[in-house]
């Protein structure tokens, strides 16, 4: 189902699968049929990866019924078959193994990530909360932790926006590689080379940054390139991340292919 061509550099397959869509079946704003068509105008594979969690069970593919209905209406439509799985959410946890089955392959994101306090944090945060708000390297290192948990317990095949950094972090500090230091991209690197999965270059968000991408690159790693598009102008638009994938070095040798 899936192939890692060898041989000479070639950059055919690049930019023509965007393995990380939604639809209004999860939180995006289009129907299928509509998604479908946008796609097939932009000349792109879609790989349908709407969120399958109960995080947010009025948005989300939050139960058994509506997972079904979701898989069927996938399987009739002219696209790759895929959800997206929430790091730390029980649902997503629970179906991971047997929506294999049925999927092509399955996305994985750090939507939140468990403290050590119990409470649980946010990629997204816009400010740190009090405990935290003197020790942000503590809070970078327990969120590298996971994501390597994440990639290496999941049954996964790409970690979207695996790089994300919360706001507040960067507002403390621009500058990407003060808080993914070498060590740090180090680690996650070993932990999707030894789990297989790949690293998705993410349109929507912009990441992750050029060193990261060459050095995993060097190293072996795979990647997939995903809009994570949720409106008509992002999905199937990959502008950003093929040419992000071609100054790292990326070519169709390196990418994660689907072929249905
Ligand atoms: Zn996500
Ligand atoms: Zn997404």
């Amino acid at each position: 189902m899936k192939e890692f061509p060898a041989g000479a550099a070639s950059a055919q397959r690049l930019g023509t699968q965007d393995l990380h869509v939604h639809t209004d079946m999860s939180d995006g704003d289009l129907s299928l049929a509509e998604l479908v068509e946008v796609a097939s105008g932009l000349g792109v594979t879609v790989g349908v990866a709407d969120h399958v969690s109960s995080r947010n069970p009025q948005a989300f593919v939050s139960g058994p019924e509506r997972l079904e209905r979701y898989l069927a209406a996938l399987e009739a439509a002219p696209v790759l078959r895929s959800a997206e799985l929430c790091w730390c959410d029980p649902f997503s946890m629970e179906v991971a193994a047997s929506l294999r089955e049925r999927c092509h392959y399955l996305v994985g994101s750090n939507h939140g990530f468990a403290l050590p306090d119990g409470t649980l944090a946010s990629p997204w945060w816009r400010r740190l909360p009090t405990a935290w708000a003197d020790r942000p390297q503590e809070l970078m290192e327990i969120m590298v932790h996971n994501l390597c948990d994440m990639v290496t317990t999941m049954p996964i095949d790409i970690a979207a926006h695996s790089t994300l950094l919360p706001i507040a972090l960067m507002e403390m500090e621009r500058d990407v590689e003060a808080w993914w230091t070498p060590e740090r991209e180090d680690r996650f690197i070993d932990a999707v080379l030894k789990s297989g999965v790949a690293i998705e270059i993410s349109n929507r968000y912009r990441l992750p940054h050029d060193r990261f991408l060459r050095k995993a690159r060097e190293a072996g790693a795979r990647f997939s390139l995903g809009s994570d598009g949720h409106h008509l102008h992002q999905v199937a638009r990959l502008e950003w991340a093929v040419a992000t994938a071609a100054r790292a070095g990326i070519d169709d040798r390196h990418l994660f292919f689907v072929v249905a």
